[in-house]
């Protein structure tokens, strides 16, 4: 399965080979902050089925492990990596042109999740981090 996405403006292109290996709902506070909005959910991937076909993120580390890239033109989130788990990726599931095809599996930092969302999906919700 072949998946291509882009920033909002255009400047920033990927693709990918390979279906995502999960996709997750992130309540983190980092990733609402970055994001500004309720949470943030991502497509995980191995990290050399993912390439850039266009342009060049601009980085940002949340935390000294934690590097996020973006466009640094129109400020879109793109992807998310942890030093600690080089062979993935995390990639924002609105940035691809098939988000549909990308059906969340389940919720993370779920004891931040804002009070007044309401999400009756069904899905396993984990405290704090799942691991990998
Ligand atoms: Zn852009
Ligand atoms: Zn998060």
């Amino acid at each position: 399965m072949k998946l291509e996405g882009s920033c909002f403006c255009g400047a920033i292109k990927f693709e990918t080979n390979t279906a995502a290996s999960r996709v997750t709902h992130c309540h983190c506070i980092h990733c609402r902050r970055i994001s500004g909005a309720p949470f943030l959910t991502y497509a995980e991937f191995k990290y050399a089925d993912f390439t850039f076909t266009s342009g060049t993120p601009a980085q940002f580390n949340t935390r000294p492990e934690v590097t996020r890239q973006f466009c640094s033109h129109c400020g879109t989130q793109l992807t998310y990596r942890d030093s600690e788990y080089p062979h993935l990726i995390h990639v924002t599931i609105g940035s691809f042109d098939q988000s549909e095809r990308l059906i969340p599996q389940d919720h993370i930092w779920s004891d931040r999740m804002l009070p007044w969302l309401q999400m009756d999906d069904g899905l396993p919700r984990y405290t704090r981090q799942r691991g990998f």
